[in-house]
């Protein structure tokens, strides 16, 4: 086994964590800094700790946010700054925008926008106003989001003209719950009842609106996850979360004080919520937000030009970047990255040479996932990396590796090198409390005392965790994880097709492509007009971050004799694998699966 050996010469700053052992045997949440401790005993606002406590004094003119977009100047950027000073008087405008509507805690608030100003200022005034902030990745189609605001039960939605006009308009009427919509670009007030311009009430609000007296256990966040059955899971997170957000910051991503920092993720997903908007306004470093989308050479410009210290990417995004090719990387200088980080899907261990190699940096791997709400289990700066390999549990993190048992009970498994399923006990601050609506399936996420992760893995005798893979059949693709069910009814919808089935296959630049097999309703042929119109279909009705990317005829698909689709066996299959288990297969009829790729 290589191991990328760490020296204090390889530290430009001293880590946040050294010593590993003493910390974690010694830490307790308890006694982390209560960051909301000036709102009065027992309160706690998430927005109060990241922005209204830097909004004054000597904090106020630092900036915040710096938003980087394509430009014609020098460096062929354009950067717009926003202050500590002036991000907290826009947030408490929008608290008292929302009031003056009769919109109140508790009362959810969702976005669809890219990462613009207005984004951040919504999720922070809307905290502030005690409200549970749910962001949607503007990249959804309408079905996504319809869903998804249905489910939550949306009482206000800030967006954009276009979107508004792509993906709501159209079934505002299903949607009781939605009092109030923001186009952020529509600074006339004029389109109509139906929406109402951000601006012109932003302008209007006063801008002293007190923040709502939250405690730790009062909701914040809402963040939509997959499962493999039926519809996405809202994941609800409180304010309380904050010290989790408060101390990864701290040890997992190293951030001090005078870091410039850079989180790729978009806030629609709850890596870009926790790390690209909470974690470092918490710390009060000044962080990078590109506006567009990938694009290897302006990322490498970005991270030259804007002087990042600290980066926290996604494995897609790196093996794009080495897919670029290495010339392009050798135009750029790096002198001021110290620390470079990962997450979303297995980082393989070349990647993590690559950025050695590249960027002068190993990229450091960790490990968590909507649920947890933050960093679980990461390398970090100070310790040696085992490329391949997620890192340790952080302070404050008891994770372990459990095999499930048929009567529902967990057996712990303590040697080193065997696969299990990830497990972690419940105590850190940002641990989900609940899926929305949905008690059962939430409850089903423990056993013995146990949070059940979904994903399996293995722990080795130094105590380093390795993911192994998903336990259920979601899939992972560019970072995204996504719902099978939701792909296979947006399918079923269109009147050819009788019965899908969706299956992630291994890509090596996005971790996953989506896969849809359909079998046809009689009369329909399988031929290329058709498969063009079944990806139209599935591109517009699910966004081009959602659709498959292809889609096969097939004659029949394997179910179990309950009726449920075998994707395991569809995919074991596709990959050419052991079929493993068949017993339970549906004998008659529509057995098997040989599909027709086209
Ligand atoms: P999400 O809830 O969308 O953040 O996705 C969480 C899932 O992404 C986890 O349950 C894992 O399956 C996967 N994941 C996150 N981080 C890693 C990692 N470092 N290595 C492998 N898989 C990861």
């Amino acid at each position: 086994m290589t191991v990328i050996h760490k020296t204090a010469q390889d530290w430009r700053v001293t880590p946040n964590l050294v010593d590993y052992e003493k910390t974690c045997a010694t830490f307790d949440w308890a006694a982390a800094p209560n960051l909301c401790a000036e709102m009065g005993p027992g309160l706690c606002n998430i927005a109060y700790a990241a922005v209204d406590r830097h909004a004054h004094g000597p904090t106020a003119s630092r900036t915040a946010l710096r938003f980087v977009s394509e430009s014609d100047g020098d460096t062929g950027l354009s950067v717009r700054g926003l202050s500590y000073g002036e991000l907290g008087l826009l947030a408490r405008k929008f608290t008292d925008v929302l009031r003056s509507l009769d919109v109140h805690k508790g009362d959810r608030v969702f976005t669809l926008l890219g990462r613009c100003p207005e984004l951040y200022v919504a999720i922070l005034g809307a905290l502030r106003n005690g409200s549970v902030v749910s962001p949607l990745f503007s990249a959804f189609g309408p079905e996504p989001v319809a869903t998804r605001l249905s489910i939550g039960e949306a009482d206000v939605l800030i967006t954009t003209k276009a979107q508004y006009r792509k993906k709501i308009a159209g079934i505002r009427d299903q949607l009781p719950s939605l009092r109030h919509v923001f186009v952020i670009d529509d600074h006339d007030d004029d389109s109509g009842a139906q929406t109402m311009g951000f601006w012109p009430r932003m302008d209007a609000a006063g801008d002293d609106a007190p923040i709502e007296p939250t405690t730790a256990d009062d909701p914040a966040l809402l963040h939509f996850t997959s499962g493999t059955t039926g519809t996405p899971k809202g994941a609800l997170h409180v304010h309380g979360a904050v010290t989790m957000h408060y101390v990864t910051g701290r040890y997992a991503l190293d951030l001090h004080e005078d870091d410039v920092y850079w989180c790729t993720a978009d806030p629609g997903w709850v890596t870009g919520m926790s790390y690209g908007v909470i974690a470092p306004l918490l710390h009060g470093v000044t962080s990078i937000v590109d506006e567009g989308d990938f694009d290897a050479e302006r990322w490498y410009r970005i991270l030259e030009s804007q002087g990042v210290t600290v980066w926290y990417t996604a494995p897609t995004a790196i093996r794009m970047l080495i897919k670029a090719g290495a010339e392009l990387a050798a135009g750029s200088r790096f002198p001021r990255l110290r620390f470079v980080a990962s997450v979303g899907e297995p980082l393989n261990a070349e990647a993590v040479w690559w950025g050695k190699r590249v960027l002068g940096l190993p990229i450091h791997d960790n490990w968590w996932q909507t649920e947890t709400g933050g960093i679980m289990i990461a390398n970090t700066p100070a310790f040696d990396i085992k490329p391949g390999s997620m890192g340790r549990p952080l302070p404050g993190v008891h994770a372990t590796i459990v095999h499930r048992r048929d009567d529902g009970a967990v057996e712990v498994i303590d040697t080193p090198g065997v696969e299990g399923e990830l497990a972690l006990k419940p105590g850190w601050p940002s641990m989900f409390r609940g899926y929305l609506h949905q008690e059962e399936r939430y409850r089903k996420t423990f056993a013995d005392g146990l949070y059940l992760t979904g994903d399996m893995a293995k722990r080795d005798d130094d105590g380093r965790f390795w993911f192994v893979g998903r336990a259920d059949d979601v899939i992972k693709s560019a970072g995204h994880l996504i719902g099978p069910f939701e792909v296979e009814n947006a399918l079923t919808d269109h009147p050819a097709v009788a019965e899908a089935a969706v299956i992630g296959v291994p890509d090596p630049t996005v971790g996953e492509v989506v896969k849809a097999f359909v079998t046809l309703k009689d009369g329909y042929q399988p031929d290329d007009a058709l498969q063009r119109d079944l990806m139209a279909h599935a591109r517009k009705r699910l966004g081009a971050a959602v659709a498959p990317k292809t889609i096969a005829f097939a004659d029949s698909l394997p179910h179990t004799r309950s009726g449920k689709i075998m994707r395991r066996l569809l995919k074991a299959r596709e990959l050419g694998l052991p079929e493993g288990d068949t017993s339970t297969i549906e004998t008659t009829g529509s057995a098997s699966a040989t599909a027709v790729t086209r």
